[in-house]
């Protein structure tokens, strides 16, 4: 499958460096999604849960999502770059401390394994050698601090009323 971006096909997060099957990835959003619901405060901090919840397969399609570490608009100085860099590794650790997994459902058999991997891909990214593009990256006018009441899990999405879980439920 070709994609207009060139070399991206599939479910690939972060240059490439990171594919994963349409399951992992519906369980790589699921478990972010429980985590950066309880780490998100800050609108760049809902802007970042909205490109997770962007990544619903169930919505936008399966094999169709992806994200590269260029697409964050990490902010204008390098005081915010590294405040929003930590904020995405504080809210994968979350994650792999197994935040509220007990929802779920199933038991995750790779989802650490892609956590850490994705930890790693951001831990070493340097953006100042990065080509900024923001593509994709959710617009603060797209995005809204609102949570589904039925999951407690955010709904960043200003066009797209529901949380990753309420897709699931209809499966
Ligand atoms: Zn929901």
């Amino acid at each position: 499958m070709s994609s207009p971006y060139g070399g991206r096909v599939g479910n690939v997060f972060g240059d490439g460096d990171l594919y994963m099957s349409n399951g992992g990835t519906k369980v790589f959003v699921e478990v972010l999604m429980l985590a950066v619901s309880a780490s998100a405060s800050r609108e760049w901090e809902f802007r970042f849960a909205a490109l997770i919840a962007a990544q619903d397969q169930a919505v936008f399609g399966r094999g169709a999502v992806g994200f590269d570490l260029e697409d964050l608009d990490r902010g204008d100085t390098s005081a915010e770059h590294a405040r929003n860099k930590d904020f995405v590794l504080d809210t994968v650790d979350l994650a792999l401390g197994r935040r509220r997994w007990d929802e779920l459902g199933y038991d995750p058999p790779f989802a650490r394994d892609y956590l850490r991997r994705f930890r790693r891909l951001v831990e070493g990214f340097d953006p100042s050698t990065a080509v900024p593009r923001s593509r994709g990256f959710p617009a603060t006018e797209d995005v809204v601090a609102v949570s589904c009441a039925r999951h407690r899990v955010l709904s960043p999405l200003s066009y797209y009323k529901a949380c990753v879980f309420c897709g699931r439920d209809q499966e």
